[in-house]
């Protein structure tokens, strides 16, 4: 009743390995210090679905073991749904969130708030060696504010305020682990996949 999860975001892991203990229990998750170190894919996809399926069907090759990957990143409306994919690299390498972040705000400097919108989006796939394939995909809509607020989270957390706390005006930062867990694209795509990731290893699925 092993998992690998293919990620080397620390703290997106994090994220994933507390929302699949709630909700897949009794599944062992390892990681990829876990497991011998092998040639993890370029992630060339133009869509989160093609890269998180890249990332889970290399994983599973490599381990062995049913694997789980994401791909996900913030699509904002006013650059036609850019960073997306890119969203890790948007500012070239080596990939730093704060650089990103700069970049992001600079480039909507001459956006007017009413056109601000933009929303985070994952796409998980899990592979198991038995041939079973899924991909689900979750989003959280809101709209990028013109400072950098909070210190919990990751990556573009810290300028995007979601719908749901549009009028405390809180950003991803600034919220809870279970706060983000409860309306983040990371949070739904998991628990939507979590019950038949449960079934496949035969864990007995949560809520
Ligand atoms: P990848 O899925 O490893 O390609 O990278 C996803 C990138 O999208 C991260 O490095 C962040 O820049 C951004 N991202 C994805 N999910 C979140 C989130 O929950 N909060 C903030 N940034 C995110």
């Amino acid at each position: 009743m092993r998992v690998f999860l293919a990620s080397r975001n620390a703290k997106k892991l994090g994220e994933m390995q507390r929302i699949l203990r709630e909700h897949a229990p009794g599944i062992e998750v390892v990681g990829l210090d876990d497991v011998p170190a092998y040639d993890e894919p370029v992630e060339d996809q133009p869509t989160f679905e093609g890269n998180a399926l890249h990332k889970a069907r290399a994983g599973m090759a490599a381990t062995g073991l049913p694997t789980l990957a994401d791909d996900s990143g913030l699509c904002v409306d006013a650059l036609n749904g850019m960073p997306g994919v890119l969203s890790a690299r948007w500012s070239g390498p080596p990939k730093d969130d704060h650089r990103n972040n700069e970049l992001l705000l600079a480039q909507l400097a001459d956006v007017p708030d009413a056109r601000r919108g933009a929303h985070f989006a994952c796409a998980v796939a899990f592979c198991h060696p038995a041939g079973a394939e899924i991909v689900v995909h979750g989003e959280m809509h809101g709209r990028v504010i013109r400072e950098l607020r909070g210190s919990g989270g990751f990556g573009y957390d810290v300028l995007f305020v979601a719908d749901e706390h549009a009028d405390a005006d809180v950003t991803s930062a600034e919220l809870t682990a279970a706060e983000k867990d409860r309306i983040s694209h990371r949070g739904r795509a998991l628990r939507e996949i979590a019950p038949a990731v449960a079934a496949a290893l035969g864990a007995g699925g949560g809520t």
